[in-house]
């Protein structure tokens, strides 16, 4: 039907909903162009509201599901924005990382966050961290293969250091022996060092090539799984499970599932992620008989007996289900500078946040008397994040951060975000930025909700960009 009447493309609506009920507004516009109708976004969704009632995701379907309250929460469709699924991490102690500061968890789309235990002043340091799963971007890698930078914490080096330490099995170099061994427990793990395991090859070249950096640390994720399952036992896999399980997450499928770049290509990219699982897979969790007795070899180093394993921790890990929950979450606790953090990853967004994210160079000390402006902008230092009160913090308030460039106009910044996170930003400075709510005409503001464009970003937290 290239042309098709009202009736026709109401009964093609009717039809497309009822052989696809789970599916948004986009897929199933998407559903019925495939099979031959021509309509535009605009006609298709007057249509779908005349023929009555909601599709997944709509607004009925949330208000019958009322959110549980519970100390976790199920990534979830609530109206028209995303609800991440995240727990608290009991194995993270907090006091000893950042002693004036508690965890929280809220309710809504906020999920957990950060408060201040106590007041906090302007430019104290809240605390500084070191990345939980370290992955330099792709900016450093010619720096990085020159060996001009340590493959770990990404020290820029003039010179080789005196201590400088190299991969037993590769040309990998490092600061020292403990940026080494922190690198094969993060950002090298021997389970994808060309070296130790060369069915890693074609994994690292793919994600190189296309410099999908959320891929690597995805990759990094299942290759720390399985080591510290083979290499420290149960206990500390549970823990790592536990860690790994609290990053709030996203399917990338429901994520992207409004974002019409994403529907536009789909079946392009739908295929990359596809190809992407089954280089994760022939390199951490092969099917051949072969390559299988390959990967347990490397993983009885030591001797250990390592069990296969279980349906559960297959499914868990290793499903195409599991590695696009991975991707989502990594996707939405990326920091740019450096990769994985885990206590940072709590943080929740605001346009006009209360804490600072920098790079400061390793010299760097904490000003010795408070309140104290913050330091200026210097050349990055390693992938150490230091958090800093970019205002006086009353004890009880929640700590914020911004997950887009500030300097964003608001419209700008309410799609990145909810492109790129899934919510709608509704703190005091967009309120006060509302155009609608200020008495002026509403200059489209807030039609983007339904016509907004993004990317297929990879949604990489820039928390130290604008601030
Ligand atoms: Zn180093
Ligand atoms: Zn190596
Ligand atoms: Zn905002």
């Amino acid at each position: 039907m290239s042309n098709p009447t009202d009736d026709e493309l109401r009964a093609a609506v009717r039809e497309a909903r009822e052989a696809h009920p789970d599916l948004g507004v986009l897929k199933l516009l998407v559903a019925v162009k495939e099979k031959g109708v021509t309509v535009s976004e605009k006609r298709f969704r007057k249509v779908l509201s005349e023929v009555g009632g909601t599709v997944a995701g709509g607004a009925a379907v949330a208000a019958s599901k009322p959110a549980k309250k519970k100390k976790g929460k199920k990534s979830r469709r609530v109206g028209d924005h995303l609800e991440p699924e995240t727990h608290l991490d009991a194995t993270l102690d907090i006091k000893a990382i950042a002693p004036k500061v508690k965890a929280a968890m809220f309710g809504g789309a906020r999920g957990k966050g950060l408060v201040a235990a106590e007041e906090l002043q302007m430019g104290e340091m809240i605390w500084r961290e070191e990345p939980f799963m370290a992955c330099a971007s792709p900016a450093l890698h010619q720096m990085l293969s020159a060996n001009q930078m340590c493959n770990h914490c990404l020290a820029a080096w003039d010179r080789l250091p005196r201590t400088v330490a190299a991969c037993p099995k590769c040309p990998a170099a490092f600061c020292s022996r403990l940026c080494l061994q922190r690198a094969q427990e993060s950002s090298h793990h021997p389970l994808l060092c060309e070296g130790t395991n060369p069915a890693a090859a074609p994994l690292n070249e793919f994600i190189q090539g296309r410099e999908w950096r959320s891929l690597g640390i995805v990759a990094r994720i299942l290759a720390r799984f399985l080591g510290t399952r083979a290499w420290e036992g149960p206990d500390a896999a549970k823990a790592y499970d536990a860690r790994i399980f609290s990053f709030a997450r996203v399917n990338m499928e429901e994520r992207e599932r409004d974002n019409p770049a994403f529907v536009a290509e789909s079946g392009t990219i739908t295929a990359l992620w596809g190809m992407a699982h089954q280089l994760l897979l022939s390199a951490l969790h092969p099917q051949t008989e072969l390559e299988q007795a390959r990967l347990a070899k490397i993983l009885r180093k030591g001797g250990r007996q390592v069990t296969p394993l279980t349906d559960e921790e297959e499914q868990r890990w290793f499903s195409y289900h599991a590695f696009l929950e991975l991707l989502g979450m990594v996707n939405i606790n990326l920091e740019d500078s450096g990769g994985l953090y885990a206590l940072h990853a709590h943080l929740n967004h605001s346009c006009e946040p209360n804490v600072q994210v920098r790079n400061l160079p390793k010299g760097w000390t904490p000003p010795d008397s408070l309140p104290a402006p913050l330091p200026e902008r210097m050349q990055r230092g390693t992938h150490k994040l230091t958090l800093l009160a970019r205002e006086t913090i009353p004890e009880g308030k929640e700590l914020t951060i911004s997950y887009v460039p500030l300097d964003m106009p608001r419209s700008e910044r309410q799609k990145a975000l909810r492109m790129g996170y899934g919510f709608w930003c509704d703190c005091v400075r967009c309120e006060r930025e509302n155009p609608s709510k200020q008495g002026k005409t509403n200059g489209g503001e807030e039609t983007h909700k339904n016509d907004v464009v993004g990317s297929i970003a990879t949604g990489v937290r820039s928390l130290t960009v604008g601030q």
